[in-house]
């Protein structure tokens, strides 16, 4: 607390990301990153980027991504919008699409920077339950809005609503713009991506970081009609001109380029998420259907914040959240094979049945 501090600054509940820790051999299954590395291509193009050009700035527009992401989709460039990451790119649509006069609704048990961007733009929300078995229910949000959002698959849940829903959804709310974070919809969904010709008011973000092994190098996207893009170009542009370096830019272009490489971390991690739940149900667990490169899974006779500690001790890290209704589960990254094995072996020698 400062006497310095802008009075919007003391209201501030700022987003806390899953830990980073400084130390090697840490087997980290808390923060959703692939377990795999970018391809050779990825960081080929990346080292070829690092030329006496990073003088220069670099396209502000990233035209050649936006043109790469829309044939990849087969959409128009004007239908892409490209940021830091796609936590920077859902900021700017809170701030350009979603800061309406009635609530936005999104699920009580979501991704929790949503209502951080709420307090940030000074957002009025209001959040619907998921059902029982944690699963969005869309006729739920038939309720006076400004704006939907969710994450599909669900975060940290891992469930998916189906396509047919989610067009429900659409007809039902012509006239608010609603946004689906489909950050980890190549683990097993089926994307929104097709509908946005269709639907004027769909936006649909997408990040580099899950499934295309580039956490680190921070690119997210949003598709949508032109509309909605001039909107988020409108807002980026008066905030920063250049969120993606010269190194981001062409890193992203390879890895669409790199299909085949995409294909195999995606398909081992979905085998690997099949291994681990089997697993984990043999141990007693119940594990939420997940299409997310996680498992959400609770054991009925032991504290969820007890097996992170446990398994902590054995130098894994899972992520654990203190919230109503999600305080006895477990967000589980996958990993790769042989860090699946040592979290089974670890569980093993801590679920004693
Ligand atoms: C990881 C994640 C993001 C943000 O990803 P970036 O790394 O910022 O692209 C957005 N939404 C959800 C639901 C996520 O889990």
């Amino acid at each position: 607390m400062s006497q310095f501090w802008s009075p919007l600054v003391h209201n501030l509940t700022p987003y806390v990301p899953g830990e980073q820790p400084k130390v090697d051999n840490l087997i980290k299954l808390n923060t959703n990153e692939n377990p795999y590395p970018p391809s050779d291509s990825v960081i080929n193009a990346i080292k070829s980027a690092t030329d006496d050009k990073l003088k220069l700035y670099p396209d502000p527009n990233a035209d050649i991504l936006k043109k790469r992401i829309a044939d990849y989709h087969d959409l128009n460039a004007n239908q892409v919008f490209v940021g830091n990451g796609s936590d920077e790119v859902l900021a700017h649509a809170f701030q350009a699409l979603l800061n309406q006069d009635k609530p936005l609704l999104f699920p009580d048990i979501t991704y929790s920077f949503y209502p951080v961007y709420c307090g940030l733009y000074g957002i009025e929300y209001k959040t619907i339950p998921l059902t029982d078995s944690f699963e969005i229910a869309v006729e739920d949000y038939n309720t006076e809005c400004g704006a939907i959002i969710f994450p599909n698959p669900n975060a940290p849940t891992g469930r998916l609503l189906g396509l047919s829903q989610i067009e429900t959804l659409l007809k039902t709310h012509t006239k608010q713009v609603v946004i689906i974070d489909e950050a980890y919809i190549d683990f097993g969904g089926e994307s929104a991506i097709s509908l946005v010709n269709q639907y004027p008011n769909l936006l649909v973000t997408q990040t580099l970081s899950k499934s295309r092994s580039l956490a680190g190098l921070r690119v997210g996207f949003a598709v949508g009609h032109a509309d909605l893009i001039e909107a988020l170009e409108r807002v980026k542009n008066s905030f920063n001109s250049y969120p993606l370096d010269q190194l981001a830019i062409y890193g992203s272009v390879a890895s669409f380029d790199d299909e085949e490489a995409f294909q195999e971390t995606r398909t081992a991690i979905i085998k690997t998420r099949e291994d681990l739940t089997h697993t984990l149900e043999a141990l007693g667990f119940h594990v939420l259907p997940s299409a997310a490169n996680f498992v959400f899974a609770c054991h009925p006779k032991y504290q969820a914040e007890e097996i992170a500690a446990q398994l902590r001790k054995k130098a894994i890290i899972v992520r654990y959240f203190n919230k109503p209704r999600i305080d006895q589960y477990l967000r589980i990254s996958i990993g790769n094979n042989s860090e699946n094995q040592a979290l089974s072996d670890a569980l093993k020698q801590i679920i004693k049945n």
